[in-house]
């Protein structure tokens, strides 16, 4: 426990803070939508660890429009424990952006992104704070193991993250989540990239400094189920994509090639067919099919152009990423 509570001399500096504002040491964000069961045992497996580590540190609980009774637990939870701070959003908004404001309102050297669910132990916490006290800036978990989901989701988990290994120019991990620790000074930068369709994940990896992994089993979800449904799930495949890479639009560039460089042969071919008196490619068959196979593919390409334009004419609108209904606990100043 010593190691842990003592400051390398050079290794984490102390974060800006005035004297007379003891900044946490750690701070905790969770988002949550509908958690109303888990938050308790939340609260209790988060406070056993880092109170047992003697971290001081913060929870930073992000409502992201439940319908159920999570506000109220989590107030019930504030009037129990003051380190517990409540950002209630005005609607639901999604767990990126919810991850997000936690961070905005974070006043911690470290910032920890944990789910509200359990399936990240909150005990790696005590393993990411120690590689951060070695000097990392961002220390990342790496799901070793997944307990308890659906072969599918493992698989298309599997699927996503090597694609997007492979096609985009950003080193994101294998099998990482948004669990992780950001020091302060990359909480700072990933805070001025105010991008609407968020990948966290891999804007902490892009904006480097030091960084690494430990490894964890992710859990079954404590109660409750999975706020994930394939379509949103899609979605969120899509924005990390879209976000960092323009492979979908090349592909036109490098189809388009292909088919040109495809029907110059079938020119060719089909012009010394006619000479030598052969009647092969007559008919309309032959030319519907192709026709429509090119009129799908344009209209596939058209819609992943879409895809990108949708985006950019929502940056282009640079509305606020999320509205706060009410924030308790916070008595700085917020963007
Ligand atoms: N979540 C959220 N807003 C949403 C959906 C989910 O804040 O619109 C939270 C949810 O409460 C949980 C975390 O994001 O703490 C991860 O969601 P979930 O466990 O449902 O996703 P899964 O682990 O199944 O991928
Ligand atoms: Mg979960």
């Amino acid at each position: 426990m010593d190691a842990i509570q003592t400051r390398e001399p050079d290794s984490r500096p102390a974060s800006g803070s005035a004297a007379d504002d003891p900044s946490p040491m750690v701070s905790i964000v969770a988002p949550v939508y509908n958690e109303e069961t888990i938050l308790p045992e939340l609260y209790r497996r988060l406070t056993a660890v880092v109170d047992g580590a003697g971290e001081s540190y913060e929870l930073i609980l992000v409502n992201d429009g439940s319908q159920d009774r999570s506000l109220d637990v989590m107030r019930d939870l504030r009037a129990q424990d003051p380190r517990v701070k409540v950002i209630n959003f005005s609607r639901n908004f999604g767990h990126q952006v919810a991850i997000t404001a936690g961070t905005d309102y974070a006043r911690g050297d470290a910032v920890v992104i944990i789910d509200a669910d359990l399936q990240d132990p909150p005990e790696v916490i005590l393993d990411m704070v120690k590689r951060w006290r070695e000097g990392y800036d961002v220390v990342y978990a790496v799901r070793a193991e997944r307990e308890g989901e659906t072969w599918f989701k493992e698989f298309t988990a599997n699927v996503f993250y090597r694609l997007i290994t492979r096609i985009t120019n950003v080193d994101i991990p294998m099998d990482t989540g948004d669990f992780r620790l950001m020091d302060r000074r990359v909480v700072d930068t990933v805070q001025q990239m105010r991008e609407q369709h968020r990948f966290m994940r891999g804007m902490s990896s892009w904006v480097g400094f030091r960084q690494t992994g430990v490894e964890y089993v992710r859990r079954q979800r404590y109660a409750g189920e999975t706020k994930y449904p394939f379509r949103k799930m899609l979605k969120f495949a899509i924005d990390g994509i879209t976000s960092f890479s323009y492979l979908p639009l090349q592909l036109a560039t490098y189809f388009g090639f292909f088919i040109a460089s495809l029907s110059l042969v079938g020119i060719v071919v089909t012009i010394i067919l006619r000479l030598s008196g052969s009647t092969a490619f007559f008919g309309q068959a032959s030319t519907l099919v192709s026709v429509l196979f090119l009129g799908g593919v344009q209209l596939i390409f058209l819609g992943i152009i879409g895809e990108y334009l949708g985006r950019i004419y929502d940056e282009v609108k640079g509305r606020p990423l999320y509205i706060v209904a009410e924030a308790l606990g916070f008595d700085h100043e917020q963007r």
